[in-house]
């Protein structure tokens, strides 16, 4: 992709994302789709930038006018150290994944949990007064159990392999949100789990493209205590973890929602006002399998 700016053009907006590699990101796709739908003059492009060019790559994209940026791992936190403003939730979530000009640089916002609220919440799944469970306490496991705590579960516990970082986790949340909600536990520690019917959310990378075929827990007796589960991994659209689950009889739905709607409300910063309709949710979701499945 090369971009010709000159002074005399019609104003273009620019926005894209940032992190190393980035050649497998979805999210100029999507972009660019809206961009097109909603014939606005807007392009999206991927950037691979190194660990230690996150500073350069941010001022310089600020002079060349990019009006948004989504940053992508490894640098979801290393970017915090080089914007003027971060939003409450990011700063909670101690991660930014979306960057909007303002003048003088950039704020930075982290869409992952609302993301998955929009996404659960479209599948008729509300944590609101729900026992939860988390496996993995990783990057993206912050902004699910902040999605959580945000939305009124009545309990979490969260599942992790290294138990300190369960623990770390647990502890942070229920300190920014002033009451004891979420509780740790080893992973294979699950036979200790007390109630029955939890809303279960998958967070770690296990059974994600291309290491098919796993699960973090095999035990089908884990399984028969999950009434409803969310996998965040969205390649292979029905991972392991899924199947387990809707083999004990729940109900089981993949992250590729999640990572459409953290895109949406990243579009929707960039262009206040502008509507992404269900329509154009369908078509990008369609897009989005359709390159999952032909790699
Ligand atoms: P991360 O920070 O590297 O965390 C990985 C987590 O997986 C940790 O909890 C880790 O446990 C656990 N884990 C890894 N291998 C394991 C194994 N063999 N057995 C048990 N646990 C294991 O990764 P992340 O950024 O949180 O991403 C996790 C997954 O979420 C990825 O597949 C990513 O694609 C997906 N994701 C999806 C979306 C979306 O929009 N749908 C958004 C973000 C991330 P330890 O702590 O013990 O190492």
């Amino acid at each position: 992709i090369s971009l010709i700016i000159t002074n005399s053009a019609p104003r273009i907006a620019i926005s894209g994302v940032i992190g190393n590699p980035v050649g497998h990101s979805l999210s100029p796709m999507m972009h660019n789709y809206y961009g097109e739908a909603l014939k606005l003059d807007y392009i999206y492009v991927p950037c691979n930038v190194d660990d230690d060019k996150v500073g350069e790559a941010i001022r310089g994209a600020y002079a060349l006018g990019f009006e948004g940026i989504n940053v992508t791992v490894p640098h979801k936190q290393r970017v915090m150290e080089h914007l003027l403003e971060i939003d409450d939730a990011a700063r909670c979530i101690g991660a930014v994944n979306t960057l909007v000009r303002m003048e003088g640089g950039y704020k930075g916002y982290n869409t992952d949990a609302d993301g998955l609220y929009r996404a659960i919440m479209g599948h008729g799944i509300n944590p609101e007064g729900k026992d939860c469970l988390m496996i993995g306490a990783g990057g993206a496991a912050k902004a699910v159990a902040y999605m959580l705590m945000k939305h009124g579960a009545a309990s979490v516990v969260i599942l992790n392999r290294t138990m300190d970082k369960a623990w770390t986790l647990a502890e942070e949340m229920n300190r920014q949100f002033g009451r004891e909600t979420i509780k740790a536990m080893a992973l294979e520690d699950y036979g200790k789990l007390e109630k029955e019917h939890y809303l279960a959310f998958q967070t770690t990378s296990v059974g994600m493209y291309p290491k098919v075929g796993h699960a973090p827990i095999e035990d089908t007796a884990f399984y028969k205590k999950i009434q409803t589960a969310v996998d965040i991994v969205y390649t292979p659209a029905k991972t392991r973890f899924m199947e387990l689950v809707e083999e004990a009889g729940g109900q089981a739905v993949g992250g590729l929602d999640m990572l459409i709607y953290q895109g949406i409300i990243a579009f929707e910063l960039w262009n206040p006002g502008v509507i992404v309709t269900e329509k154009m949710v369908d078509t990008v979701r369609q897009m989005m399998t359709e390159r999952l499945n032909n790699r």
